[in-house]
């Protein structure tokens, strides 16, 4: 197994690649920056459908992930706009976290497991 394949083992990330990973060792922090495959790009994260592009820029965004061997986890991906017929100008949806959320889903399965 390499490095990225456990990665994507360990935190549970389908359907998206890992184009890059850049580790700080200062701040104790990895970046993973993650691009998910085609078929899940430009989908609503409401009613999922495949919608066109709204943005033309992307903007990068980041979500905290569960640490690695005591490392903080950050995915870095760029988040396009998306145009939905049915629910308008809206932020496209990722396959590692909920709409609206700063956190993967494994991190809030994590903290919610850990809550208990
Ligand atoms: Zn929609």
């Amino acid at each position: 197994m390499t490095d990225k394949e456990y990665i994507k083992f360990s935190h549970h990330i389908k359907a998206a690649i890992i184009t890059n990973r850049v580790g700080d060792d200062e701040k104790q922090t990895i970046k993973l920056y993650l691009k998910p495959y085609k078929t899940e790009q430009k989908r609503c994260p409401i009613c999922g459908k495949k919608c066109s592009g709204y943005d033309s820029k992307a903007k990068e965004r980041s979500w905290r992930a569960p640490d690695l061997n005591g490392y903080k986890v950050l995915f870095i991906s760029s988040s396009n706009r998306i145009e939905c017929p049915e629910h308008g100008v809206i932020t496209q949806r990722v396959p590692w976290a909920e709409h609206k959320s700063r956190f993967t889903k494994t991190f809030e399965a994590e903290v919610a497991h850990a809550a208990l």
